[in-house]
């Protein structure tokens, strides 16, 4: 596995430090499930192993009218769109051949549109975890598309819920959305040494 992030970083929230919930009710909380990688806004992202990626939006239910009507008028421009989006921003998923699913979330999806080695196309379509995860909307770019360990497929943002540029990183067990399981500690996978 190769740590995603290669340039300066620290390391601001751990897997176990509780959250509140964005959602009602407020007072709950959870434990965070990932871990926050501070670094500058578009740090290069790589990828920690050979895989399957997507991009996502989690973008705001009360725009995804509007969203999909704009699908049908060509590409929109997403440059400084960001109110739209909401909790995990743009969202790249990587599936990978170890049996894990990577989540990077907080993307702006400009960045990835201008900068990313992979051709995005905006595509609308449901949500395949809207069970999961009703509150979002989302949208994907392109088809998956195969990647190598180490390729780059994504920069640092802070769209979404975040203040200030960072990448969330989550693993999941499982590589099908209805078969997601636990979640694993992103930082087991890499000693002091190597990150
Ligand atoms: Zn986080």
């Amino acid at each position: 596995m190769i740590f995603p992030i290669k340039d300066t970083f620290r390391i601001s929230t751990r897997f176990d430090e509780p959250r509140p919930l964005t959602v009602p009710p407020k007072e709950r909380t959870h434990v965070h499930g990932a871990i926050d990688i501070s670094a500058r806004t578009g740090t290069t992202i790589h990828a920690p192993e050979r895989g399957t990626v997507f991009y996502f939006a989690a973008i705001r239910d009360s725009l995804r009218r509007t969203m999909k009507e704009l699908d049908l008028v060509g590409p929109f421009d997403f440059r400084g769109e960001h109110y739209f989006y909401d909790t995990y921003g743009g969202i790249v998923l990587l599936f990978g051949q170890s049996g894990w699913t990577h989540l990077f979330c907080h993307s702006y999806l400009n960045q990835l549109f201008n900068k990313a080695p992979l051709r995005l196309r905006w595509k609308y379509h449901e949500s395949p975890v809207r069970e999961r995860w009703p509150l979002f909307a989302w949208h994907t770019f392109e088809d998956p598309t195969p990647v190598s360990a180490g390729e780059t497929i994504g920069f640092v943002g802070s769209a979404g819920q975040s203040s200030g540029p960072h990448l969330h990183y989550e693993i999941h067990h499982g590589t099908k959305w209805e078969t997601w399981g636990d979640r694993v500690n992103p930082e087991t996978l890499w000693t002091e040494a190597k990150i």
